[in-house]
C-alpha cells in the first residue's frame, strides 16, 4: 500500500455508518448526486451535503427570517436559523437510537426551511397568492429549488449538487402536478411512496421543535399566560410535577424545566413507537421503508396531545391580535414588492434581469423568498417611500 493510500484511509469518514440498520440510508444505498463528482475525502457523502448547506448564503440568512415573531421583534425569540438546529438536534438524537444516519437527518434539518421567505407563513401565503397565475409558490420546493440550482457558489454546477436522500427529505410536501415535473426526487408522490426513515424523522423533528419552543417564545412575549396553557393536557401534566419537585422555582424556570421535559417525553416516546412500528412491519431495506406506511410516528395517545398543544397555539398564538396586525403588514410588503417588480423588472438589481426576462414572475418570486425581514422591509422603504433613496 503506497503512502498516500495509507493516509487516505486513516482519512475514512468516522460516522455512525458501521452501526446502522440495514434500512437506513448509507453509502451502500444512496443513489448519489445529479452530477458526479469524486467521493469526499475525510467525510461521509452526507457529512459533505451538511457542510454544502452550512457554507450556503441561504443558510446564513435564517438568522434574520421570522419564526413566528419578526427579527426586530426581540433578540431572543427564535428565528429560521435557531429554530432549523434545534430540529437537527433533536433529529440527530433519535437518530442514533433509532441506528439511522445521524449525518443524513442532519443535513435535511439544517436544509429543511431554505426557501422560506421573510415574515414566516404570512410572507409564504402573500407569495403564494402573487404566484397564483404562475404556478404558485410552495417553501418546500422552493428549498429544493435553493439547493438544486439557486445557490451559486461551485465552478462546475448550479446549487449545492447535493445527494439524491437529502434532497428527498428537503421536499416533504408537493403539490402534485409539481411532483410530476421533478423527475425522480418527485417520483414517491406520484406514487405514493414514502421518503427514508431520515426524512420521516427530520419531519417529526421539526414538529417537536417548533410546538416546543413556539411555547416558550408565546410566554416569554407575553402573547400568551401560563395560566393558559395549564389548559392543555401535556404542558399541564408535567407543570404540576415540576411544582411537586420544585415548589418554589421561578417562573421562568418553571417554564424551561416544562418544556425540556415534554421535549423528552416526544422524543422518546417516537423512538419507542417507530421501534415498535419498525418490529410490525420488519423492513429489511430502504425499498421496503419506502413501501410500507409512515414508520416514524408518536404513539396514538401522544399524538393527540401534540395536537391539542398545535390547537392551542394556532388560536392562542398564531391567530393573536398583535401578530395579526405583524402579518398583515408582512402580507403588504411581499405582495407590495412582487407587484413592484413584476410591473417594471428593471427596478430588480442587474443580476436578475436576463433570468427576468425569461420568466419575470419566478425571477421576481426567487429574489423576495431570498429576503430577510428586515432586508424586505428596508426594499419597501427603498421603493415606496419618497424620502428614501
Ligand atoms: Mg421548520
Amino acid at each position: 500500500m503506497c503512502r498516500r493510500t495509507r493516509w487516505l484511509r486513516r482519512l475514512q469518514p468516522r460516522s455512525n455508518v458501521a452501526d446502522l440498520a440495514p434500512y437506513a440510508v448509507g453509502p451502500h444505498n444512496t443513489r448519489g448526486r445529479r452530477r458526479r463528482e469524486a467521493p469526499p475525502v475525510g467525510r461521509s457523502e452526507f457529512q459533505r451535503d451538511r457542510d454544502r448547506i452550512i457554507h450556503s448564503t441561504a443558510f446564513r440568512r435564517l438568522e434574520y427570517k421570522t419564526q413566528v415573531f419578526v427579527n426586530h421583534e426581540g433578540d431572543l425569540f427564535r428565528t429560521r436559523l435557531t429554530h432549523s438546529l434545534e430540529v437537527a438536534q433533536i433529529a440527530r438524537s433519535a437518530a442514533r437510537t433509532l441506528q439511522l444516519n445521524e449525518d443524513l437527518v442532519e443535513a435535511i434539518s439544517l436544509a429543511h426551511d431554505l426557501g422560506h421567505t421573510p415574515f414566516g407563513h404570512a410572507g409564504q401565503d402573500a407569495l403564494h397568492h402573487c404566484m397564483k397565475p404562475h404556478g404558485g409558490f410552495e417553501h418546500n420546493l422552493q428549498s429544493l429549488r435553493v439547493v438544486d440550482l439557486l445557490e451559486q457558489r461551485y465552478a462546475a454546477f448550479d446549487g449545492l449538487n447535493l445527494c439524491f436522500e437529502t434532497r428527498e427529505g428537503i421536499l416533504k410536501h408537493c403539490a402534485l402536478k409539481n411532483a410530476r415535473l421533478l423527475g425522480d426526487v418527485g417520483e414517491r408522490f406520484v406514487r405514493r411512496r414514502r421518503p427514508s426513515l431520515e426524512a420521516q424523522l427530520a419531519n417529526l423533528a421539526d414538529e417537536i421543535a417548533y410546538n416546543n419552543h413556539d411555547v416558550d417564545d408565546g410566554l416569554r412575549s407575553g402573547l400568551m399566560a401560563i395560566e393558559q396553557l395549564a389548559q392543555v393536557g401535556i404542558f399541564a401534566r408535567h407543570m404540576k410535577r415540576v411544582l411537586r419537585e420544585y415548589p418554589k422555582i421561578d417562573p421562568r424556570r418553571l417554564v424551561h424545566e416544562t418544556v425540556r421535559r415534554m421535549i423528552s417525553t416526544l422524543v422518546v416516546d417516537l423512538t419507542r413507537q417507530t421501534a415498535k412500528n419498525i418490529k410490525t412491519h420488519a423492513p429489511r431495506s430502504i425499498d421496503d421503508v419506502r413501501a410500507a406506511p409512515p414508520l416514524i410516528t408518536f404513539s396514538a395517545a401522544i399524538q393527540h396531545q401534540q395536537q391539542e398543544l398545535k390547537q392551542f397555539l394556532r388560536l392562542n398564538l398564531y391567530q393573536h391580535h398583535q401578530v395579526a396586525r405583524m402579518t398583515n403588514k408582512a402580507r403588504r410588503i411581499v405582495s407590495d414588492l412582487f407587484h413592484a417588480f413584476v410591473t417594471e423588472s428593471r427596478l430588480l438589481p442587474p443580476q436578475y434581469h436576463e433570468q427576468a426576462m425569461a420568466d419575470p414572475a419566478r425571477t421576481v418570486a426567487d429574489y423576495i423568498a431570498g429576503m430577510t425581514d428586515r432586508y424586505a422591509m428596508r426594499e419597501h422603504r427603498r421603493l415606496f417611500a419618497v424620502d428614501e433613496i
